[in-house]
């Protein structure tokens, strides 16, 4: 697939960058201005790097040089904060980036501080949800973006530019803001390894994110799990589980027939994890498909002894899929049960619902979102 963002500057490391400037006869301090430039004080154009001299800033316009940070296309605020972004990148496709502040809950209890908070200014820390493809070829039955298709992979820049695009409109900067990232956008993140390991890497590195404050999710793709686990630098992991039993998880989620669960839970419980990290197991719940007690104690049977949590998440309804959400009951019991079984358990609280924001509902849905675009 052809590398759309080839001209961009975001997406190379401080490495790449200081081979670049030496290729141009530049002094290699130059290359530390340019990750400066645009990780960090996060710039529009290559115009705008005011440390570079103007007669090199104008040689590199004429080769065709851009810093590659998407175009913020359109902003749907929700009432509760929330800020569905849709990205726009230079070949026209877009995915969305959401903005959640105070975060989803999602980051209870998985041994690290991202889910405590206080605040002086509304909101202590917050939570962007990020994209790792346009579309999705996983086809999970509740969710929308699956219904999208899949168009193609982003690029380690397009990956870190939706960060550095919401970081500069919302006026912000990691470390000193406490800013978490999620990758459970649209897309399969091991899907796309390469690039996304990539873009953690400049996350942390170059744009200042702390690497506990990042989390993965990925539907089961068994192999990358295993190479996820050696990688030096890592988000947290998290787990798409969404079903009890072999038979269920393949309806909900074809790609349980080629990774099954005994395949699944074996990379899961072989995953080296750090000093207090838990794996996080993800699970939607569907009126009457998968949130009764009898599945609630099969899941807990998978998990057993396994230093896992288990995040909840009741359906958030969307045109085009066909379950519905479970009762408040149904989803406490569910809880309930896995609290006894000594899992701790969380039911994340549904973010931007109103704009089509909350999880299996990104889909560019432009045409039925309710809230004004500002
Ligand atoms: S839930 Fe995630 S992996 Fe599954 S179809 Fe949706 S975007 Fe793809």
């Amino acid at each position: 697939m052809a590398n759309v963002a080839q001209n961009a500057f975001l997406g190379l490391s401080r490495n790449e960058l200081t081979a670049l400037v030496e290729e141009w006869g530049e002094p290699s301090y130059r290359a530390s201005q340019l990750v400066e430039a645009i990780y960090r004080q996060r710039v529009e154009s290559v115009e705008q790097i005011s440390t570079l001299p103007q007669q090199l800033r104008s040689k590199l316009v004429k080769m065709g040089a851009t810093v590659g940070l998407p175009k913020i296309d359109k902003r749907f605020v929700s009432v509760d904060g929330t800020v569905r972004y849709l990205m726009e990148f230079a070949d026209g496709l877009s995915v969305e980036t959401v903005w959640m502040p105070e975060g989803d809950g999602g980051e209870a209890g998985d041994g690290s501080e991202a889910g405590d908070a206080i605040s002086a200014r509304g909101w202590d820390r917050a939570t962007i949800c990020v994209s790792s493809q346009v579309g999705c070829a996983v086809e999970c039955q509740f969710c929308l973006t699956a219904l999208l298709g899949m168009k193609r992979n982003l690029t380690a820049g397009e990956i870190v530019g939706q960060v550095c695009a919401v970081l500069k409109d919302q006026k912000v900067s990691p470390p000193q803001d406490r800013i978490n990232l999620v990758f459970m956008g649209m897309g399969e993140p091991f899907l796309n390894y390469d690039n996304f390991i990539k873009a953690a890497r400049l996350l942390v590195e170059e744009v200042g994110v702390a690497e506990p404050r990042m989390t993965v999710s990925t539907a089961g793709i068994v192999p990358r799990i295993h190479d996820f686990g050696l990688e030096p630098l890592r988000p947290k992991l998290a787990i798409s589980l969404n079903a009890s039993n072999d038979a269920a998880r393949t309806q909900l989620m074809p790609l349980n027939r080629k990774w099954d669960l005994e395949k699944l839970i074996a990379a899961a419980r072989e995953f080296p994890l750090r000093n207090r990290e838990r794996i996080t197991f993800e699970y939607v719940l569907l009126d009457g498909v998968n949130d009764s007690v009898m599945n609630a104690n099969e899941v807990a049977e998978l998990l057993r002894g396994m230093r896992a949590k288990v995040n909840l998440i009741a359906l958030n309804p969307g045109p085009g899929i066909q379950f519905s959400t479970p009762a408040e009951g149904r989803v406490n019991a569910f809880q309930q049960t896995l609290i006894r079984a000594g899992i701790p358990t969380f039911v994340r609280r549904p973010r931007g619902r109103d704009i089509f924001a909350a999880c299996g509902q990104l889909k560019r849905t432009v045409e039925i979102a309710t809230a004004p675009a500002v």
